[in-house]
């Protein structure tokens, strides 16, 4: 891989991210000035001592969590290469059968069996913390089923993709990153779309909104219709929550036909029916703003030079230690390993600037919210800003967190900002005009 063209990619990537970025992180008048009116208030969400205690103690347990898994997940795979696994585990498939389906999913089988023993303390680590904490109130047994079922999924799908991978690779051994692109993408668009049909359904339970909560669907119909977007009311959903989790979540997936709002059992139970408009319309500003068809067509583009690399990079690693590691040549099954490896680091060493382009529509989505709610709910300043004292209360969010911290790890701004943007946001007090919504 030259240098130059290496440093044109990373180059061209950079352009791209900050034209995105200012795009989405744009600014009105009125907008700007609730934010930083927003930076310096600290009352509009707040926990009482002791549970402030508790949730800088959760914090402080999540960060070290959210490190070690970034850390072990490259390091794992590692040291199944540098121990031999990956060699042990390629001739256990190739001597089971001569048939190269039987050989990749028993390849496969093998090297997730492996890892998923491996992130095993770190998982039961993690639950015990929600359990004793009160975040989680699932057991052990339904805990343990979920990870049977994400196992058996990441077979099925795993296995058929290293099959895919592998074809492509005997095919075209120096531009499989780009033939090998094309189906991904085919299969990530298939993926985001079948997920509310095929997956969702498999880890929690859904039934119509309308069905327990007629009136809500109702005022959220509103909503809706003040967003001048078509969400008819078979497209709303209640996640049975409340099974599993004790915290607040609303949140929109799938695309086209698949497009729909989920809001948890446990955000109707605890949030008033104007509350629950708020962040319902946060939903529906990631339907109107285009952010699941963007974020979707942003994943597949950031997957070709992400191949690109990966090709590279297992180029480079084989030269270096394929004799060390046992694995002569990138047909080997064992190469897949490496490939994963180099995604890994690379995927990792692109979370920061995937989280603050997230953290820009998020900020979006909340602009969004409190705009479609204006005139439908009584208060949409004092809505918002208990909406998001509840969201934080529930999951413990610490209004304290590290802003280095938050920089590499958080999806959406801090709890505090967000509620006290809602709090400031109000450009028909002032004559001004609102950004989604102007006349
Ligand atoms: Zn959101």
């Amino acid at each position: 891989m030259r240098l130059r063209n290496t440093l044109i990619l990373l180059a061209t990537l950079a352009a791209v991210f900050a034209i995105a970025m200012g795009h989405f992180a744009r600014e009105t008048p009125t907008e700007a000035q609730a934010g930083r009116i927003a930076l310096h208030n600290s009352t509009a969400y707040t926990l009482p001592p002791a549970e402030l205690q508790r949730a800088v103690a959760l914090s402080r347990t999540h960060r070290n969590l959210a490190v070690a898994d970034t850390l072990w997940m490259p390091l794992q795979l590692l040291l199944i290469l540098v121990l031999g696994v990956t060699a042990w585990m390629q001739g256990v498939a190739v001597s089971l059968s001569r048939n190269r389906w039987l050989q990749g999913f028993s390849f496969v089988f093998l090297l997730l069996l492996v890892t998923h023993l491996l992130d095993l303390p770190l998982g039961i680590y993690g639950h015990r913390v929600a359990q004793s904490y009160g975040l989680s109130v699932q057991g052990w047994g339904s805990w343990l089923a979920d990870i049977a079922k994400m196992f058996a999924l990441e077979w099925l799908l795993g296995g058929l993709l290293a099959m895919l991978i592998f074809w492509v690779i005997r095919w075209s051994p120096t531009r499989w990153w780009f033939w090998f692109w094309i189906p991904a993408v085919l299969c990530l668009v298939a993926g985001v779309f079948v997920t509310p049909y095929v997956i969702d359904p498999l880890f929690n339970k859904f039934e119509p909104l309308a069905q327990s909560n007629p009136t809500l669907v109702q005022q959220l119909e509103q909503v809706v219709a003040r967003g001048g977007i078509n969400i008819p009311p078979q497209r709303m959903f209640l996640m049975k929550a409340s099974a599993k989790s004790t915290q607040l979540n609303a949140y929109v997936t799938g695309f086209g036909a698949s497009k729909r709002v989920v809001v948890w059992d446990t955000t109707i139970a605890r949030c008033t029916p104007d509350e629950i408009s708020f962040i319902f319309a946060h939903e529906m500003g990631h339907y109107a703003l285009g952010h699941v068809a963007m974020g979707t067509a942003i994943s597949c583009l950031a997957l070709l030079p992400l191949f690109w690399l990966g090709f590279h990079g297992v180029h480079f690693l084989l030269l270096r230690y394929g004799t060390s590691w046992r694995i002569p040549s990138q047909q080997d099954w064992g190469s897949l390993v490496i490939l994963l490896l180099v995604l890994c680091v690379l995927s990792t060493l692109s979370d920061p600037f995937a989280n603050a382009f997230s953290r820009a529509i998020e900020h979006n989505a909340d602009v969004y919210a409190q705009e479609a709610v204006h005139g439908i709910v009584a208060n949409p300043q004092q809505d918002g800003r208990q909406a998001f004292q509840l969201l934080g209360e529930l999951s413990l969010d610490d209004p304290t967190t590290h802003p280095l911290y938050a920089l590499w790890f958080n999806t959406h701004p801090p709890i505090g900002f967000r509620a006290a943007f809602a709090e400031a946001y109000d450009p028909w007090a002032t004559g001004q005009q609102p950004k989604y919504f102007a006349k």
